[in-house]
């Protein structure tokens, strides 16, 4: 072990080794050595196992079973996929440049996807977070925005305390949005930064003046907004250690209450758009890796606490307490404290789980209209969780949130502990226990302060799916 594991309490981790010391140079062989192409585990099982054959009739079933418990709150995620300009390095279900009639249409074939919804699981179910993702959900006018929530306020009740957040482009910002948003009901606005210095985005095609971030933030606070979230990538072309320090350094002064930062995964064979980018500028694994650890040092010295592997948040955020305590949640909105059991999601290409399955919506924006003009819910895949996949799904989710694989899962719905539940898989973390990532205690395992590097390693011994399989799908690598 490299860093000591400092176990539960105070903010929980020892900061990373500093700039080119024998620590860190240790770590680096430490991720060379356990390199491998593993899911993010934002679902488990991840989408690529999910079924093509489940379609509408599986949808269906889920909804009315999850019509079946009513008093259940729900969350519920809108996917609006407008963008002003594409940017070389997205990764996202994103369209470019769209007329406001085709963002009309758009949102009418929502309230007809919403309306279809709450005929199966009832009017005015209770929502305990609503998450708008994109694309860019403020390239929609404040006509449209005022539209489209108040057609999910018809639809549902929102909780008096619900997260309701959304996702900015500071570029297409404009001073009425967050006053609007905050008259609406939203109280977390989230802002893609990904770096400040202009070199870098000249090569990923998004040039961001700093102004334009600085205003949106200037506008949000100014509107009432209590929590606002920075999103950064790091291993983007030409980011260095130094130039990168300046972003984090700026990002430190604006005092964001949240930061995310992403690891820019370049698949050009995968995404198309990718191929844009100024390839001869990307860091090697080993730089990837040291403006990772440079991002923690700052912040951490800054006084915000590490969240699972790439988040951060003020000490006092709810999701840094919830990380303490060891009750931090995850969906495929992102870390959480508000998640519903079950998640409806809208629009094209997004992602639900409802009452045991995975459901996902059809990602072609053509396909996703014309099966709702044809009276059709547009579902291209889902999947059925066994009792199995549920157990192995918290236990997975509970160790990227919270650091910890507990022994006694008898609390959980599952009803046993953990060496009964796993007796085949737990042999499978020696040798993550003898590198020092994980640490024995007096009920369960710790994740140390070096472990925090490699939790999708560890969490890969609980998947199932992975074991044994010649087809495989290709993931991202660990950092
Ligand atoms: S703004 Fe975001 S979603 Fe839109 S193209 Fe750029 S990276 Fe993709």
């Amino acid at each position: 072990m490299i860093l000591p594991s400092v176990g539960r309490g105070g903010l929980g981790f020892e900061p990373p080794p500093p700039h080119e010391s024998p620590e860190r140079e240790e770590l680096f062989g430490l991720i060379e050595r356990h390199a491998k192409a593993l899911p993010r585990y934002t679902s488990y099982p991840t989408v690529p196992y999910w079924d093509a054959e489940f379609g509408e009739a599986e949808y269906v079933d889920a909804l009315d079973d999850a019509g079946d418990a009513p008093d259940q709150p729900l969350s519920v995620y809108v996917h609006l996929p407008f963008c002003g300009k594409r940017c070389y390095y997205c990764g996202c279900n994103a369209i470019a440049g769209h007329r406001a009639e085709v963002v009309d249409r758009y949102i009418e074939r929502l309230s007809w996807e919403i309306e279809g919804v709450v005929d199966r699981i009832g009017v005015g179910r209770s929502v305990s977070q609503i998450h708008w993702g994109g694309g860019t959900p403020n390239f929609l006018t404040d006509a449209q925005t005022a539209r489209l929530f108040g057609m999910l306020e018809s639809a549902f009740h929102i909780e008096a305390d619900a997260e309701v957040s959304i996702e900015m482009d500071p570029r297409v910002a404009t001073a009425s949005q967050p006053p609007l948003l905050k008259r609406l009901g939203f109280n977390r606005i989230s802002m893609g930064v990904q770096d400040f210095d202009h070199r870098v985005q000249v090569a990923i095609g998004r040039i961001q003046p700093e102004s334009d971030t600085v205003s949106l933030l200037e506008w949000s606070r100014t509107a009432g907004f209590e929590s606002v979230n920075f999103d950064l990538v790091y291993g983007l072309p030409y980011q260095t250690s130094e130039s990168f320090a300046r972003t984090l350094h700026r990002v430190v002064e604006l005092a964001p209450d949240r930061i995310a930062t992403f690891s820019y995964a370049h698949l050009p064979q995968v995404r198309r758009i990718q191929r844009a980018v100024d390839a001869t500028g990307l860091p090697d694994n080993r730089a990837k890796l040291g403006l990772f650890l440079d991002t923690v040092e700052v912040f951490e010295e800054a006084g915000y606490q590490w969240i699972g592997f790439d988040h951060f948040a003020t000490p006092d955020d709810e999701l840094s307490v919830a990380a303490r305590e060891r009750r931090l949640l995850r969906n495929f909105m992102g870390y959480t404290t508000h998640a519903a059991p079950d998640q409806v999601a809208f629009g094209m290409s997004g992602i639900g789980c409802l009452a045991g399955r995975f459901v996902q919506n059809d990602p072609r924006i053509k396909n996703w209209e014309e099966s709702l003009e044809a009276g059709h819910f547009p579902i291209v895949r889902g999947h059925r969780l066994s009792l199995d996949d549920q157990v192995r799904s918290y236990v997975i989710q509970h160790l990227m949130c919270n650091l910890e694989l507990p022994d006694d899962l008898t609390s959980e719905p599952f009803g046993a502990p953990m060496a009964e539940l796993f007796a085949r898989d737990l042999p499978g973390l020696a040798p993550y226990v003898e590198e020092g990532f994980l640490e024995r205690t007096a009920t369960g395992w710790d994740v140390t302060s070096t472990g925090r590097f490699f939790l999708r390693n560890i969490a890969s011994v609980f998947d199932a799916y992975l074991v044994d399989s010649a087809d495989r799908p290709t993931f991202s690598s660990t950092v």
